[in-house]
Protein backbone atom coordinates (compact mmCIF):
# COMPACT_ATOMS: atom_id res chain seq x y z
CA UNK A 1 0.00 0.00 0.00
CA UNK A 2 0.89 3.53 -0.38
CA UNK A 3 2.90 4.64 2.40
CA UNK A 4 4.45 8.49 2.17
CA UNK A 5 8.00 8.29 4.03
CA UNK A 6 9.63 11.30 2.30
CA UNK A 7 6.32 13.99 1.07
CA UNK A 8 8.56 15.04 -1.55
CA UNK A 9 7.94 11.66 -3.23
CA UNK A 10 4.08 12.56 -3.98
CA UNK A 11 2.89 15.00 -5.94
CA UNK A 12 -0.82 15.46 -4.59
CA UNK A 13 -2.32 13.55 -8.26
CA UNK A 14 -4.79 11.23 -5.99
CA UNK A 15 -4.60 8.56 -8.58
CA UNK A 16 -4.07 5.67 -5.45
CA UNK A 17 -7.00 7.56 -4.09
CA UNK A 18 -9.20 7.08 -6.99
CA UNK A 19 -8.05 3.86 -7.77
CA UNK A 20 -8.35 2.07 -4.83
CA UNK A 21 -11.24 -0.45 -4.78
CA UNK A 22 -11.73 -0.49 -1.32
CA UNK A 23 -11.89 3.35 -1.03
CA UNK A 24 -10.04 3.28 1.78
CA UNK A 25 -7.58 6.46 0.78
CA UNK A 26 -8.68 9.82 1.76
CA UNK A 27 -6.49 13.39 0.37
CA UNK A 28 -6.13 15.45 3.93
CA UNK A 29 -4.66 18.66 3.58
CA UNK A 30 -1.09 19.22 5.63
CA UNK A 31 -0.40 22.13 7.36
CA UNK A 32 1.33 23.38 4.20
CA UNK A 33 -1.78 23.26 2.42
CA UNK A 34 -1.23 20.35 -0.03
CA UNK A 35 -3.13 17.27 0.02
CA UNK A 36 -2.15 14.04 1.06
CA UNK A 37 -2.99 10.60 0.79
CA UNK A 38 -3.64 8.91 4.22
CA UNK A 39 -4.60 4.88 4.17
CA UNK A 40 -7.36 2.96 6.26
CA UNK A 41 -5.28 0.14 7.47
CA UNK A 42 -8.22 -1.62 8.96
CA UNK A 43 -9.72 -1.69 5.55
CA UNK A 44 -6.63 -1.83 3.13
CA UNK A 45 -6.86 -5.30 1.49
CA UNK A 46 -3.21 -5.10 0.17
CA UNK A 47 -3.74 -5.27 -3.18
CA UNK A 48 -1.14 -2.77 -4.33
CA UNK A 49 -3.15 -1.21 -7.02
CA UNK A 50 -2.19 2.32 -5.49
CA UNK A 51 1.40 1.69 -5.90
CA UNK A 52 0.59 0.69 -9.51
CA UNK A 53 -0.77 3.88 -10.71
CA UNK A 54 1.80 6.13 -8.82
CA UNK A 55 3.77 8.40 -11.04
CA UNK A 56 6.52 8.39 -8.01
CA UNK A 57 6.76 4.86 -7.91
CA UNK A 58 6.59 4.36 -11.67
CA UNK A 59 8.98 6.19 -13.83
CA UNK A 60 8.35 7.33 -17.35
CA UNK A 61 10.54 7.45 -20.21
CA UNK A 62 12.14 10.97 -21.35
CA UNK A 63 11.02 11.92 -25.07
CA UNK A 64 11.49 14.52 -27.47
CA UNK A 65 8.92 16.23 -29.17
CA UNK A 66 8.26 15.50 -33.09
CA UNK A 67 7.42 18.85 -33.73
CA UNK A 68 7.50 22.49 -32.06
CA UNK A 69 5.29 25.18 -32.93
CA UNK A 70 4.57 29.09 -32.27
CA UNK A 71 0.89 28.98 -32.14
CA UNK A 72 -1.49 32.11 -31.91
CA UNK A 73 -5.47 31.96 -31.36
CA UNK A 74 -6.97 34.32 -34.35
CA UNK A 75 -9.55 35.49 -32.23
CA UNK A 76 -8.09 38.49 -30.05
CA UNK A 77 -10.48 37.95 -27.71
CA UNK A 78 -9.59 34.85 -26.41
CA UNK A 79 -6.28 34.82 -26.90
CA UNK A 80 -6.39 38.08 -24.64
CA UNK A 81 -8.28 35.97 -22.07
CA UNK A 82 -5.66 33.02 -21.87
CA UNK A 83 -2.06 33.14 -20.40
CA UNK A 84 -0.33 32.79 -23.88
CA UNK A 85 -1.49 32.10 -27.12
CA UNK A 86 -4.55 31.01 -26.63
CA UNK A 87 -4.21 27.40 -27.91
CA UNK A 88 -5.91 25.83 -24.85
CA UNK A 89 -9.26 26.89 -26.02
CA UNK A 90 -8.38 26.43 -29.68
CA UNK A 91 -7.96 22.41 -28.83
CA UNK A 92 -10.93 22.82 -26.31
CA UNK A 93 -13.13 23.68 -28.82
CA UNK A 94 -12.86 21.48 -31.14
CA UNK A 95 -13.04 18.81 -28.76
CA UNK A 96 -16.69 20.64 -28.33
CA UNK A 97 -17.24 20.62 -31.71
CA UNK A 98 -16.93 16.61 -32.25
CA UNK A 99 -19.26 16.21 -28.98
CA UNK A 100 -16.41 15.74 -26.80
CA UNK A 101 -15.93 16.64 -23.07
CA UNK A 102 -13.13 19.05 -22.05
CA UNK A 103 -11.50 18.76 -18.51
CA UNK A 104 -9.09 21.24 -16.66
CA UNK A 105 -8.71 23.49 -13.77
CA UNK A 106 -11.46 26.68 -13.01
CA UNK A 107 -11.98 28.63 -9.57
CA UNK A 108 -14.98 26.98 -7.60
CA UNK A 109 -17.15 29.31 -5.25
CA UNK A 110 -14.42 29.59 -2.62
CA UNK A 111 -12.29 30.94 -5.17
CA UNK A 112 -10.12 27.73 -5.01
CA UNK A 113 -9.00 25.75 -7.77
CA UNK A 114 -10.57 22.14 -8.64
CA UNK A 115 -10.34 19.89 -11.35
CA UNK A 116 -13.53 19.81 -13.36
CA UNK A 117 -14.72 19.12 -16.56
CA UNK A 118 -17.16 21.28 -19.17
CA UNK A 119 -19.31 19.75 -22.58
CA UNK A 120 -19.97 23.23 -23.72
CA UNK A 121 -18.32 26.33 -25.38
CA UNK A 122 -19.63 28.38 -22.33
CA UNK A 123 -17.92 26.21 -19.91
CA UNK A 124 -14.70 26.62 -21.10
CA UNK A 125 -14.23 30.24 -20.33
CA UNK A 126 -14.20 28.89 -16.47
CA UNK A 127 -10.47 26.61 -17.64
CA UNK A 128 -8.94 29.71 -19.75
CA UNK A 129 -5.78 31.40 -18.14
CA UNK A 130 -3.31 29.45 -15.46
CA UNK A 131 -4.00 29.27 -11.87
CA UNK A 132 -0.64 29.68 -9.82
CA UNK A 133 -2.47 26.86 -7.37
CA UNK A 134 -2.57 23.69 -7.06
CA UNK A 135 -5.69 22.37 -8.53
CA UNK A 136 -7.95 19.56 -6.43
CA UNK A 137 -8.28 16.85 -8.52
CA UNK A 138 -11.35 15.13 -6.95
CA UNK A 139 -12.82 12.75 -8.84
CA UNK A 140 -11.99 13.86 -12.52
CA UNK A 141 -9.59 10.61 -13.62
CA UNK A 142 -13.10 8.64 -12.43
CA UNK A 143 -15.07 10.79 -14.55
CA UNK A 144 -12.18 10.78 -17.67
CA UNK A 145 -12.92 6.92 -17.22
CA UNK A 146 -16.57 6.79 -17.72
CA UNK A 147 -16.47 9.49 -20.65
CA UNK A 148 -13.80 7.44 -22.73
CA UNK A 149 -15.52 3.94 -21.80
CA UNK A 150 -18.70 5.61 -23.31
CA UNK A 151 -16.96 6.20 -26.11
CA UNK A 152 -16.86 10.10 -25.60
CA UNK A 153 -13.89 12.15 -26.93
CA UNK A 154 -11.83 13.39 -23.69
CA UNK A 155 -9.46 16.78 -23.90
CA UNK A 156 -7.87 16.30 -20.37
CA UNK A 157 -5.86 19.07 -19.08
CA UNK A 158 -3.34 19.66 -16.70
CA UNK A 159 -0.28 19.14 -14.62
CA UNK A 160 2.48 17.22 -16.31
CA UNK A 161 2.01 15.23 -13.12
CA UNK A 162 -1.86 14.86 -13.28
CA UNK A 163 -1.50 13.64 -16.79
CA UNK A 164 1.30 11.14 -15.90
CA UNK A 165 -1.28 10.69 -13.03
CA UNK A 166 -4.42 9.69 -15.47
CA UNK A 167 -2.33 7.72 -18.15
CA UNK A 168 -1.11 5.59 -15.16
CA UNK A 169 -4.76 5.48 -13.62
CA UNK A 170 -6.85 3.99 -17.11
CA UNK A 171 -3.19 2.07 -17.14
CA UNK A 172 -4.23 1.57 -21.19
CA UNK A 173 -4.70 3.90 -24.40
CA UNK A 174 -7.93 5.41 -25.59
CA UNK A 175 -8.10 6.68 -29.50
CA UNK A 176 -10.79 8.92 -27.98
CA UNK A 177 -8.28 10.80 -25.35
CA UNK A 178 -5.83 13.46 -26.08
CA UNK A 179 -3.81 14.66 -23.33
CA UNK A 180 -2.11 18.53 -23.38
CA UNK A 181 0.27 19.95 -20.21
CA UNK A 182 1.98 22.60 -19.92
CA UNK A 183 5.80 23.73 -19.27
CA UNK A 184 5.37 23.68 -15.28
CA UNK A 185 7.08 25.99 -12.94
CA UNK A 186 5.29 24.02 -10.06
CA UNK A 187 2.60 24.07 -7.80
CA UNK A 188 1.74 27.01 -5.44
CA UNK A 189 -0.36 25.76 -2.17
CA UNK A 190 -4.00 26.07 -2.03
CA UNK A 191 -3.41 27.57 2.10
CA UNK A 192 -0.96 30.08 1.06
CA UNK A 193 -3.50 31.30 -2.11
CA UNK A 194 -6.45 31.13 0.65
CA UNK A 195 -4.43 33.38 3.43
CA UNK A 196 -2.83 35.57 0.45
CA UNK A 197 -6.56 36.67 -0.91
CA UNK A 198 -8.23 37.28 2.45
CA UNK A 199 -5.58 39.47 3.05
CA UNK A 200 -5.27 41.42 -0.44
CA UNK A 201 -9.93 41.15 -0.22
CA UNK A 202 -9.37 43.27 2.94
CA UNK A 203 -6.29 45.56 2.04
CA UNK A 204 -8.62 46.54 -1.08
CA UNK A 205 -11.50 47.03 1.49
CA UNK A 206 -9.43 49.67 3.22
CA UNK A 207 -9.80 48.02 6.23
CA UNK A 208 -6.07 48.07 6.67
CA UNK A 209 -4.52 45.24 7.86
CA UNK A 210 -5.91 41.26 7.27
CA UNK A 211 -4.13 40.47 11.01
CA UNK A 212 -7.56 42.55 12.64
CA UNK A 213 -9.27 40.24 10.59
CA UNK A 214 -8.37 36.56 11.06
CA UNK A 215 -11.09 34.34 10.27
CA UNK A 216 -13.77 36.28 8.08
CA UNK A 217 -13.39 37.16 4.32
CA UNK A 218 -13.57 35.55 1.42
CA UNK A 219 -15.98 36.74 -0.27
CA UNK A 220 -17.01 39.92 2.04
CA UNK A 221 -20.98 40.08 2.10
CA UNK A 222 -20.42 43.85 0.83
CA UNK A 223 -17.24 43.21 -1.74
CA UNK A 224 -17.85 39.84 -3.44
CA UNK A 225 -14.96 38.42 -5.44
CA UNK A 226 -16.16 39.20 -9.27
CA UNK A 227 -13.23 37.94 -11.24
CA UNK A 228 -9.64 36.97 -10.95
CA UNK A 229 -6.71 36.65 -13.17
CA UNK A 230 -2.76 35.94 -12.72
CA UNK A 231 -2.12 36.54 -16.24
CA UNK A 232 -3.73 39.95 -17.37
CA UNK A 233 -2.87 41.83 -20.57
CA UNK A 234 -3.66 45.16 -19.97
CA UNK A 235 -0.02 46.15 -19.62
CA UNK A 236 1.04 43.72 -22.02
CA UNK A 237 1.65 39.55 -21.73
CA UNK A 238 5.51 40.06 -20.42
CA UNK A 239 4.59 42.23 -17.56
CA UNK A 240 2.33 39.34 -16.25
CA UNK A 241 -0.07 41.12 -14.15
CA UNK A 242 -2.55 39.71 -11.71
CA UNK A 243 -6.10 41.25 -11.49
CA UNK A 244 -8.41 41.12 -8.88
CA UNK A 245 -11.75 42.23 -9.38
CA UNK A 246 -14.11 42.99 -6.56
CA UNK A 247 -17.36 44.28 -6.78
CA UNK A 248 -18.64 46.64 -4.09
CA UNK A 249 -22.18 47.90 -2.96
CA UNK A 250 -22.43 51.92 -2.58
CA UNK A 251 -25.53 54.44 -2.48
CA UNK A 252 -25.28 54.55 -5.96
CA UNK A 253 -25.46 51.23 -6.91
CA UNK A 254 -23.06 48.00 -7.66
CA UNK A 255 -19.48 49.58 -8.58
CA UNK A 256 -16.40 47.13 -9.68
CA UNK A 257 -13.16 47.86 -8.32
CA UNK A 258 -10.06 46.07 -9.94
CA UNK A 259 -6.40 45.83 -8.69
CA UNK A 260 -3.83 45.25 -10.86
CA UNK A 261 -0.17 44.56 -9.81
CA UNK A 262 2.52 43.81 -11.95
CA UNK A 263 4.99 40.76 -11.36
CA UNK A 264 7.61 43.21 -9.86
CA UNK A 265 4.95 44.50 -7.77
CA UNK A 266 2.95 41.67 -7.09
CA UNK A 267 4.09 39.66 -3.68
CA UNK A 268 2.51 36.40 -4.32
CA UNK A 269 3.85 35.84 -7.98
CA UNK A 270 6.79 37.09 -6.75
CA UNK A 271 7.17 34.29 -3.94
CA UNK A 272 5.85 31.76 -7.00
CA UNK A 273 8.40 32.41 -8.79
CA UNK A 274 11.15 32.43 -6.09
CA UNK A 275 9.96 29.11 -5.66
CA UNK A 276 8.63 29.84 -2.04
CA UNK A 277 5.74 28.70 -2.00
CA UNK A 278 5.81 25.08 -4.40
CA UNK A 279 4.79 21.96 -3.62
CA UNK A 280 7.79 19.58 -2.43
CA UNK A 281 7.57 17.65 -4.95
CA UNK A 282 8.34 20.36 -7.59
CA UNK A 283 11.64 20.34 -6.45
CA UNK A 284 11.93 17.13 -7.91
CA UNK A 285 9.20 16.66 -10.76
CA UNK A 286 8.69 13.09 -11.43
CA UNK A 287 6.97 14.43 -14.80
CA UNK A 288 9.55 16.46 -16.58
CA UNK A 289 11.17 15.71 -19.70
CA UNK A 290 8.63 14.28 -21.57
CA UNK A 291 8.02 12.04 -18.73
CA UNK A 292 4.04 12.80 -18.52
CA UNK A 293 3.50 10.85 -21.64
CA UNK A 294 1.37 13.90 -22.49
CA UNK A 295 0.17 13.92 -26.14
CA UNK A 296 1.15 17.83 -26.44
CA UNK A 297 2.40 20.53 -24.16
CA UNK A 298 1.83 24.20 -24.16
CA UNK A 299 3.58 26.79 -22.55
CA UNK A 300 4.64 30.59 -22.90
CA UNK A 301 6.74 31.50 -25.72
CA UNK A 302 9.28 33.50 -24.17
CA UNK A 303 11.95 33.39 -26.64
CA UNK A 304 9.72 34.38 -29.72
CA UNK A 305 10.81 38.15 -29.62
CA UNK A 306 14.25 36.95 -30.59
CA UNK A 307 13.50 33.68 -32.61
CA UNK A 308 10.25 35.09 -34.34
CA UNK A 309 9.67 39.44 -33.61
CA UNK A 310 7.63 39.42 -36.32
CA UNK A 311 4.83 37.85 -34.47
CA UNK A 312 5.47 39.13 -31.20
CA UNK A 313 3.01 41.50 -30.46
CA UNK A 314 3.21 41.31 -26.62
CA UNK A 315 -0.27 40.13 -26.70
CA UNK A 316 0.50 36.24 -26.11
CA UNK A 317 2.25 33.73 -27.87
CA UNK A 318 2.32 30.03 -27.17
CA UNK A 319 5.08 27.39 -27.12
CA UNK A 320 3.53 23.80 -28.59
CA UNK A 321 5.77 20.85 -28.06
CA UNK A 322 3.47 18.09 -30.47
CA UNK A 323 4.75 14.49 -29.45
CA UNK A 324 2.31 13.36 -32.14
CA UNK A 325 -0.95 12.62 -32.00
CA UNK A 326 -1.40 12.99 -35.70
CA UNK A 327 -1.79 16.31 -36.78
CA UNK A 328 -4.04 17.78 -34.18
CA UNK A 329 -2.62 21.21 -34.10
CA UNK A 330 -1.68 21.40 -37.32
CA UNK A 331 -5.43 20.58 -38.45
CA UNK A 332 -6.89 23.40 -36.42
CA UNK A 333 -8.51 26.64 -38.12
CA UNK A 334 -8.50 28.88 -35.39
CA UNK A 335 -4.75 29.18 -34.78
CA UNK A 336 -1.82 30.52 -36.54
CA UNK A 337 0.84 28.12 -36.15
CA UNK A 338 4.50 28.68 -37.45
CA UNK A 339 6.95 25.52 -37.12
CA UNK A 340 9.97 26.00 -35.33
CA UNK A 341 13.09 24.27 -35.66
CA UNK A 342 15.31 23.84 -32.57
CA UNK A 343 16.29 21.86 -29.22
CA UNK A 344 13.46 22.42 -27.11
CA UNK A 345 15.78 22.14 -23.94
CA UNK A 346 17.80 25.24 -25.28
CA UNK A 347 14.61 27.13 -24.87
CA UNK A 348 12.51 25.73 -22.12
CA UNK A 349 14.45 25.10 -19.28
CA UNK A 350 11.59 23.92 -17.50
CA UNK A 351 11.26 21.43 -19.88
CA UNK A 352 13.67 19.25 -18.49
CA UNK A 353 14.45 20.97 -15.02
CA UNK A 354 12.48 21.46 -12.10
CA UNK A 355 12.55 24.80 -10.36
CA UNK A 356 15.24 24.86 -7.37
CA UNK A 357 15.02 25.03 -4.02
CA UNK A 358 14.20 27.70 -2.11
CA UNK A 359 16.33 27.90 1.39
CA UNK A 360 13.52 29.77 3.23
CA UNK A 361 11.00 27.57 2.33
CA UNK A 362 10.71 26.00 5.69
CA UNK A 363 10.63 28.98 7.53
CA UNK A 364 8.03 30.43 5.21
CA UNK A 365 5.70 27.30 6.27
CA UNK A 366 6.76 27.21 9.69
CA UNK A 367 4.98 30.86 10.19
CA UNK A 368 2.16 30.31 7.52
CA UNK A 369 -1.30 30.90 9.00
CA UNK A 370 0.32 32.71 11.80
CA UNK A 371 1.41 35.69 10.48
CA UNK A 372 0.54 38.50 8.49
CA UNK A 373 1.32 36.59 4.66
CA UNK A 374 2.86 39.59 2.89
CA UNK A 375 5.41 39.98 5.80
CA UNK A 376 5.93 36.70 5.16
CA UNK A 377 6.60 37.26 1.18
CA UNK A 378 8.29 39.87 2.01
CA UNK A 379 10.40 38.34 4.67
CA UNK A 380 11.37 34.78 2.37
CA UNK A 381 10.88 35.68 -0.76
CA UNK A 382 12.64 38.73 -1.78
CA UNK A 383 14.06 40.03 1.86
CA UNK A 384 16.47 43.23 1.97
CA UNK A 385 20.51 42.75 2.85
CA UNK A 386 19.28 42.76 6.59
CA UNK A 387 16.55 40.29 6.16
CA UNK A 388 18.89 38.08 4.49
CA UNK A 389 21.44 38.02 7.59
CA UNK A 390 18.49 37.17 9.83
CA UNK A 391 17.42 34.56 7.74
CA UNK A 392 20.42 32.38 7.96
CA UNK A 393 20.43 32.87 11.60
CA UNK A 394 16.56 32.01 11.68
CA UNK A 395 17.37 29.01 9.37
CA UNK A 396 20.53 27.88 12.01
CA UNK A 397 18.34 27.98 14.95
CA UNK A 398 15.73 26.08 13.56
CA UNK A 399 18.19 22.74 12.61
C1 LIG B 1 0.90 26.23 -12.09
C2 LIG B 1 1.36 26.58 -13.48
C3 LIG B 1 2.69 26.74 -13.77
C4 LIG B 1 3.10 27.05 -15.08
N1 LIG B 1 4.45 27.22 -15.36
C5 LIG B 1 4.82 27.57 -16.60
C6 LIG B 1 6.20 27.77 -16.91
O1 LIG B 1 7.06 27.69 -16.03
N2 LIG B 1 6.55 28.09 -18.19
C7 LIG B 1 5.62 28.19 -19.18
O2 LIG B 1 5.98 28.47 -20.33
N3 LIG B 1 4.31 28.00 -18.93
C8 LIG B 1 3.89 27.70 -17.67
N4 LIG B 1 2.56 27.50 -17.40
C9 LIG B 1 1.61 27.45 -18.53
C10 LIG B 1 1.17 28.82 -19.02
O3 LIG B 1 0.91 29.67 -17.91
C11 LIG B 1 -0.12 28.71 -19.84
O4 LIG B 1 -1.12 28.06 -19.09
C12 LIG B 1 0.04 27.89 -21.07
O5 LIG B 1 0.99 28.54 -21.85
C13 LIG B 1 -1.28 27.74 -21.82
O6 LIG B 1 -1.74 28.92 -22.23
P1 LIG B 1 -2.90 29.10 -23.28
O7 LIG B 1 -2.87 30.54 -23.66
O8 LIG B 1 -2.84 28.10 -24.38
O9 LIG B 1 -4.21 28.72 -22.54
P2 LIG B 1 -4.81 29.13 -21.15
O10 LIG B 1 -6.25 29.38 -21.36
O11 LIG B 1 -4.05 30.15 -20.46
O12 LIG B 1 -4.62 27.73 -20.41
C14 LIG B 1 -5.40 27.27 -19.46
C15 LIG B 1 -5.03 25.82 -19.28
O13 LIG B 1 -4.26 25.66 -18.11
C16 LIG B 1 -4.91 24.75 -17.25
N5 LIG B 1 -4.68 25.18 -15.89
C17 LIG B 1 -4.80 26.42 -15.39
N6 LIG B 1 -4.46 26.44 -14.11
C18 LIG B 1 -4.14 25.17 -13.77
C19 LIG B 1 -3.74 24.55 -12.56
N7 LIG B 1 -3.58 25.21 -11.42
N8 LIG B 1 -3.50 23.21 -12.58
C20 LIG B 1 -3.66 22.51 -13.72
N9 LIG B 1 -4.04 23.05 -14.89
C21 LIG B 1 -4.27 24.37 -14.90
C22 LIG B 1 -6.38 24.81 -17.65
O14 LIG B 1 -7.03 23.63 -17.31
C23 LIG B 1 -6.26 24.98 -19.14
O15 LIG B 1 -5.98 23.74 -19.73
C24 LIG B 1 2.13 27.19 -16.11
C25 LIG B 1 0.77 27.05 -15.80
C26 LIG B 1 0.38 26.75 -14.51
C27 LIG B 1 -1.11 26.60 -14.21
S1 LIG C 1 -3.25 -1.72 -1.32
FE1 LIG C 1 -5.22 -1.84 -2.43
S2 LIG C 1 -6.77 -1.70 -0.83
FE2 LIG C 1 -4.84 -1.07 0.10
S3 LIG C 1 -4.83 1.12 -0.07
FE3 LIG C 1 -3.77 0.35 -1.86
S4 LIG C 1 -5.34 0.16 -3.44
FE4 LIG C 1 -6.39 0.38 -1.48
S1 LIG D 1 1.80 10.80 -6.18
FE1 LIG D 1 -0.39 10.49 -6.55
S2 LIG D 1 -0.64 8.29 -6.62
FE2 LIG D 1 1.35 8.65 -5.68
S3 LIG D 1 0.97 8.69 -3.49
FE3 LIG D 1 0.81 10.80 -4.16
S4 LIG D 1 -1.35 11.10 -4.59
FE4 LIG D 1 -1.03 8.89 -4.50
S1 LIG E 1 6.54 20.77 -11.24
FE1 LIG E 1 6.14 18.58 -11.58
S2 LIG E 1 5.38 17.85 -9.61
FE2 LIG E 1 5.16 20.06 -9.59
S3 LIG E 1 3.08 20.44 -10.33
FE3 LIG E 1 4.46 20.59 -12.08
S4 LIG E 1 4.40 18.56 -12.95
FE4 LIG E 1 3.61 18.35 -10.88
Amino acid sequence: MIHITNRQDCCGCAACAQRCPKQCISMKEDAEGFLYPTVDTEVCIDCGLCEKVCPELNSGRERQPQKVYAAINKDEKIRLGSSSGGVFTALAEQTIDEGGVVFGARFDENWEVVHAYTETKEGLTAFRGSKYVQSRIGNAYKDAERFLRNGRKVLFTGTPCLVMGLKLYLGRDYDNLLTVDFLCHGVPSPKAWRLYLKEEVARMCDKNSASSHPKSLIPERDAPIVGISFRDKHSGWKKYSFALTLSKASAAGEKNTVSLSTLVENPYLRAFLANLSLRLSCYACPAKSGKSCSDITIGDFWGIARFKPEIDDDKGVSIVLDFAKGSVIEELDSVDIQPMNYEVSSVCGNFSHSSIYNGNRPLFFRHLGKRNIMRLFERYAYPCFFQRVMNVIERKLAQ
